[in-house]
């Protein structure tokens, strides 16, 4: 069986206590491979490998690190497809959304950083107070922990900004879906990256986290995940005051105005909620709809749902795939039978698929209000909502009900009306008669719930620099 390993110091490297967690294929629940149960002991190998290498590194000039992230992404670009099937292979996601979408994006954001490092400028400020000027000195070794649900993109989103700033990184990627790092990590090793620059080390959070997160070398910690492990991340790191970054869960609401052009949008409203099994933290979670158009707009909205095909992440027509692991296929259908409880209607869905593999039918769910635990808590998977406004305002306080502050998209042709609501919703990022429309330059991030900082472009320079700031009299 195939076994993926660590790369620590710019080699593969065995768990130094020989244990190893299976990896699944979703799509049919069996063992395909296993994956190394780090610990402690193998936490520390790569914190010193990274500290070793760190002088030189930062030491390079930025048109260098620039030129090593430029490699990392042509050689990645190469492989796309071998990327491609190993995400579908341990994720279940649809193979075509990992070739054409989510890959390439990891490819986009090793460039946008290659070409960060040598953009990245600091400030200057000139007056009464003579010049001043601000040094952005990169951390040291810094910590990246990642999900499951875009298992490259988000791992590429965090060490590309690190590595372009200076830094060299210990990373872990999700234990559930370790195989598209671990390529990375047979890439670097390919194009000749200095060892220990990237270092990964896979393992569940419980075994490894503390160990990384505590080391007094690991000057920065960028995390994406759930609420629950974030608030215990942001406590660890901040009992140390060290810098931690969360990019947490999300409960996102989407506003259909009876103006819209929710007709012709009907695919991407879908799309919204339903893409990668509803296992993105930006899908839209909760549909609120105007009331004048909310009977025709749920009759149109599940019969374009219920013509989802969902199947193995290898058909070509797949649109939707398995949940990822059997324990969040669980906690989906627990969800589904607490909507009911709590009165939801069951408009289709609801179910799991009858085959091998972890497959939930796409779930829309009507007639239940704001403070119920459904429309409150974060379900991550193929489950929506609907619920009916009568009017901005109403609309407003639906939308910005609950804890999470993630992200919200408005449709409607009434620009003043969305640049209005934009600015109201509680929210980090907001999209207007669009979704998923990314510009690397934007910050990333959420509010509330979802969490603390901001990634995405220059964000992610400042959140991987020490500023320090040098005056001088000009007298
Ligand atoms: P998770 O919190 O269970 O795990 C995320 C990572 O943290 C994994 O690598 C895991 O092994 C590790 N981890 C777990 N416990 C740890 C600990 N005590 N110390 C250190 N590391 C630990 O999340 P998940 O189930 O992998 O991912 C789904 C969640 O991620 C959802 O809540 C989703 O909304 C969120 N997410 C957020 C964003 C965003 O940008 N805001 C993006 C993607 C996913």
């Amino acid at each position: 069986m195939q076994r993926l390993t660590h790369w620590i110091d710019g080699a593969a490297r065995a768990p130094g206590r020989d244990h190893w967690l299976p990896v699944h294929a979703p799509a049919t629940g069996q063992v395909y491979a296993e994956v190394a149960a780090g610990d402690a002991a193998d936490i520390e190998a790569a914190i010193t490998a990274a500290a070793r290498a760190a002088p030189a590194w930062a030491a390079l000039p930025n048109s260098a690190r620039s030129a090593w992230l430029e490699k990392l992404a042509a050689a990645l670009e190469t492989r796309i497809d071998d990327f491609a099937h190993a995400e579908a292979r341990d994720g279940g996601k649809p193979f075509a959304l990992a070739r054409d979408a989510e890959i390439p994006r990891a490819v986009a954001n090793l460039r946008f950083f290659a070409h960060a490092a040598t953009q990245f400028a600091s400030e200057s400020h000139h007056g009464e107070a003579g010049l001043n000027y601000t040094l952005r000195a990169p951390l040291g070794v810094v910590a990246a922990i990642s999900p499951w649900n875009l298992p490259l993109y988000l791992f590429t989103w965090k060490i590309a900004p690190a590595l372009a700033a200076g830094n060299t990184v210990v990373a872990k990627p999700s234990e559930i879906t370790p195989a598209s790092a671990s390529l990375l990590a047979t890439l670097s090793g390919e194009i000749g990256l200095p060892p220990g620059v990237l270092n990964i080390v896979h393992g569940t959070g419980a075994d490894v986290g503390d160990a990384l997160i505590d080391d007094p070398r690991v000057r920065a910690v960028s995390f994406t995940g759930s609420t629950a492990v974030g608030r215990r991340i942001g406590a660890r790191a901040g009992a140390q005051l060290k810098k931690a970054s969360l990019e947490l869960g999300g409960k996102n609401a989407t506003l259909v105005f009876a103006d819209s052009d929710w007709e012709s949008q009907l695919g991407t409203l879908v799309r919204s909620a339903f893409q990668n099994a509803g296992q993105i933290c930006l899908c839209g979670s909760r549909m609120l709809v105007e009331r004048s158009i909310y009977a025709s707009f749920r009759e149109r909205f599940v019969a374009e749902v219920l013509a989802l095909r969902v199947g193995d992440p290898m058909d070509p027509d797949a649109r939707m795939g398995p949940l990822v692991s059997q324990a969040h296929h669980d906690k989906v259908l627990a969800a589904i039978t607490r909507a009911r409880d709590e009165g939801g209607n069951v408009l289709c869905g609801g179910h799991a698929l009858e085959r091998p593999g972890w497959f939930i039918a796409p779930t829309v769910i009507d007639g239940l209000g704001p403070d119920c635990a459904t429309n409150r808590e974060e379900i991550f998977g193929p489950v929506v909502t609907l619920q009916p406004f009568d009017d901005d305002a109403h609309a407003l306080v639906l939308a910005n009900a609950g804890d999470y502050g993630l992200s919200a998209v408005i449709w409607t042709r009434d620009l003043t009306r969305a640049h209005r609501l934009a600015a109201a919703l509680h929210v980090g990022m907001v999209w207007i008669n669009t979704w998923l429309m990314r510009d690397l330059r934007t910050p990333f991030g959420g509010t509330g719930a979802s969490g603390l900082g901001r990634e995405g472009g220059m964000e992610a320079m400042r959140f991987f620099t020490e500023p320090k700031n040098v005056g001088l009299s000009l007298e």
